[in-house]
């Protein structure tokens, strides 16, 4: 137990013994590490004189694949309104950030693509992001593992890396096909993320 003097001089007792924290360990480190990649986002959209949706669109249309360039898919993936999103894509069409080309296959379509201004420009915000940590393949198995459990946990799905999907289909070395439309996808396109990705699960023996 401990002793407080309140204005009024009169002394209160207090125990330094009950601390409850409402977060357990792995919250605590899980929130630090979001909260101190949050902080360098908004370092990085600042310098270039951009929020933080700005980088968040320019980071998602880096890696969507062709499937998940719209609109639509960047609100579900970011959680934003329709409207939201609409208007900072407005401001990032604007400035010459983004391009807008309407779908090949299908016109009622518009597809989103990075244009040079916006690769440059994300290019220089990354490397303001994170310092190179030396991760390994396992600090990546472990992000993915997590990820894969939380979305299964929420009954969640979609925008994972296509590699681990349980469509992708590998037919050679540097050939692989998507088993959910039987479309080719190159060895680079593996690498990007996907509106329609579900986790392969492997059976544990
Ligand atoms: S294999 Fe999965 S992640 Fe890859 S393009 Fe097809 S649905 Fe998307």
């Amino acid at each position: 137990m401990g002793i407080l003097i309140d204005s009024r001089g009169l002394s209160m007792r207090f125990s330094i013994y009950t601390i409850v924290l409402m977060m357990n360990d792995f919250e605590i480190w899980f929130e630090r590490l979001s909260s101190l990649y949050r902080s360098q986002m908004r370092q990085a959209a600042s310098a270039a004189g951009l929020q933080v949706v700005h980088l968040e669109i320019l980071q998602y249309l880096s890696i969507g694949n062709r499937y998940s360039n719209t609109a639509q898919a960047l609100s579900e993936y970011l959680g934003q309104t329709k409207g939201s999103i609409s208007q900072s894509l407005k401001i990032l069409d604007k400035d010459g950030y983004v391009a807008r080309k309407p779908c090949l296959k299908d016109k009622r379509i518009t597809r989103l693509f990075l244009t040079k201004r916006g690769r440059v420009s994300l290019e220089k915000m990354s490397s303001l992001l994170m310092p190179n940590l030396g991760e390994t393949e396992k600090d990546v198995d472990a992000i993915r593992l997590l990820l894969q459990k939380w979305q299964a946990n929420n009954n969640h799905k979609g925008f994972g890396q296509c590699l681990s999907c349980r469509y992708n289909r590998q037919l050679s070395d540097a050939k692989f096909q998507c088993g959910l439309t039987g479309e080719s996808l190159s060895k680079s396109e593996t690498r990007q993320i996907c509106r329609e990705h579900e986790f392969l699960i492997v059976k544990q023996t």
